[in-house]
């Protein structure tokens, strides 16, 4: 079968949930027995989203292959469970970087370089160089931005001509809009949708299917309404209402037929969509016997996107536990010593975050002193993991300025050191220990008890590791090194056993946790947690609603 593209763009405005729509259509198609990889098309200027901060960007999403890359790569992989590339994020600054960089190496001499074709020829190189893998049955490409955009107009363009250069029967197009409702009119509006649509049209796109965002069921009339004025058949018109979460929305792209429809216009005949397994994660999600509450100590939790992996985990993970996770989100920039009690006194087991920078380390050390002095389930991630060292080193080996070279360059026990090879490295974009490292785990260690295995490999994206010098001096001490890199020898994962569940890992777990593999670590923190709320009576009343008797 010649490869199939489906074109997703927006309209109206953003945070339609795009990703999340793309990422339910794969699903669907990839059920149906189909081979399915989606593409994130990103206009901004940057060549990656590395160099940006999370209140920018939200999370960066790291895939197997060290890209740093859009957080819908994730949703893309928790939906999917297969793993994302480089090839599976596109940026402007990117196509901009190589063409440019052909240029330079005389790859169009005689030529003025420009837009179109130049640009427009690298973006659909990009996407078709996907479906020329043969890997896949479909490729969906997800465009960033909305419709209109000056940015995104190129990407518009690259796809018109694609729609041409693979053969209309190839391809489907698919919008996302808004369809609001005015509480004054008492009415569902469908002017924007309109407006959006002939946008896209003015480009030389025309939409095969509308996904329309509502608040509310869109009925028979307004359907009809919207087919008629954007020029699509009343069934290609589909509801996206708003879910209670984002993994009912592939139920609901199954009950509007999304999927069916798609499939009639690219002529391809597949099996029934399978979702039985996934309607029992939804449910376990929706009515879990159990709640706890997990503290996230990080500097950005105010903005939540920047840990959106990690509250993913927490929700595969509650699934395969029966239990809920009320995260309390924990501002490390307002954490000491002294408050530390008072604010995660009633918690069942406290998460320290990924970051960098020196701003809330104090706050995450008095986080970890507390957790390991009251026996709390403790899981530190990267940062937290380094945290978690200067923390042990200070208070229970006594080293008192012990410290991360990254916040105090004069420290006399500097246990966490830069990388030698980051030594010599001054560029700041895509340059850290990036992607997938294998890890050799210690036998009968909380981690391999965990994963059940003894080799594992797990994705990264830091500068700094713990320092090898202090590594015969901190067992001696009583911290064990369970986990390590066996081609380099660098300490990936560190625990204190005399503990009920404590562990620190340089690696970012939360990357690879999916729906149909909620990620080990994760599964087993929290059933410490959940242990751990038993014994002291933590566990908290379930407000879930009634539980129906089917899934
Ligand atoms: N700042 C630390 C480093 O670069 C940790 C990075 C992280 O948490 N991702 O090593």
């Amino acid at each position: 079968m010649e490869p199939k593209y489906i074109f997703v763009t927006g309209g109206v405005t953003s945070s339609l949930g795009k990703g999340i729509i793309c990422s339910s259509l794969g699903l669907l198609l990839a059920t149906r027995g189909l081979r399915v990889t989606i593409q994130k098309l990103d206009p901004y200027i940057n060549v990656d989203p590395g160099t940006m901060n999370p209140y920018e960007h939200g999370e960066v999403y790291v895939t197997d292959d060290g890209a740093e890359t859009d957080l819908d790569l994730g949703h893309y992989e928790r939906f999917l469970n297969i793993p994302t590339s480089q090839e599976n994020n596109v940026t402007t600054g990117r196509i901009y970087y190589d063409v440019i960089s052909k240029e330079r190496k005389g790859a169009y001499l005689g030529q003025t370089v420009q837009v179109i074709p130049h640009i427009t020829d690298e973006i659909k190189s990009r996407v078709k160089s996907i479906g020329e893998s043969g890997k896949y049955d479909i490729i969906i490409v997800e465009i960033g931005g909305t419709v209109g955009d000056i940015e995104g107009l190129p990407y518009i363009e690259a796809m018109r001509q694609l729609r041409y250069d693979v053969g209309r029967e190839n391809t489907v197009s698919i919008h996302l809009t808004l369809v609001p409702y005015l509480k004054a009119a008492g009415e569902l509006k469908t002017k924007p949708t309109q407006h959006s649509v002939k946008t896209i049209y003015e480009l030389g796109m025309q939409p095969d299917i509308l996904v329309c965002r509502a608040e509310m069921e869109l009925d028979h009339s307004i359907r009809r309404k919207i087919a008629q004025f954007c020029n699509v058949e009343n069934e290609d018109v589909i509801a996206s209402l708003d879910a209670k979460s984002i993994y009912e929305v592939p139920l609901l792209m199954k009950k509007e037929e999304l999927d069916r429809r798609v499939l009639k216009k690219l002529h391809i005949r597949a099996g029934r969509p399978r979702l039985t397994d996934w309607s029992r994660f939804v449910h376990a999600v929706s009515y879990p016997d159990h709640r706890i509450k997990i503290a996230l100590v990080g500097k950005y939790v105010d903005h939540q996107d920047a840990y959106l992996s990690i509250v993913e985990s927490f929700k595969h993970a509650g699934a395969a536990n029966n239990c809920e996770i009320d995260i309390v989100w924990t501002s490390s920039d307002l954490l000491d010593a002294r408050n530390v009690g008072d604010r995660l006194g009633d918690v069942s087991g406290i998460l320290v975050a990924p970051g960098f920078g020196a701003r809330g380390v104090d706050g995450k050390l008095a986080a970890i002193s507390y957790a390991r002095e009251n026996r709390i389930p403790f899981f530190g991630i990267c940062l937290g993991m380094q945290c978690a060292l200067i923390e042990y080193t200070r208070n229970v080996c006594g080293w008192k300025d012990s410290d991360s070279t990254e916040f105090n360059a004069d420290t006399a026990y500097p246990v966490v050191d830069l990388m030698l090879e980051q030594k010599s490295i001054d560029d700041k974009g895509g340059t850290m220990r990036l992607g997938a490292f294998d890890c050799r785990l210690e036998k009968g260690s909380f981690a391999q008890k965990a994963y059940g295995e003894n080799l594992i490999s797990e994705r990264h994206r830091h500068r700094y590791e713990l320092n090898n010098q202090f590594k015969d001096q901190l067992v001696e001490n009583g911290l064990r090194i369970t986990g390590v890199n066996p081609d380099r020898d660098l300490v990936e994962i560190i625990e204190i056993p005399d503990h009920p569940w404590f562990v620190g890992v340089q690696f970012h777990p939360e990357l690879k946790s999916t729906v149909k593999k909620p990620h080990p670590l994760f599964v087993d923190f929290v059933k410490a947690s959940f242990e751990h709320a038993s014994q002291n009576k933590t566990l908290l009343s379930n407000h879930s609603q009634k539980k129906p008797q089917t899934a």
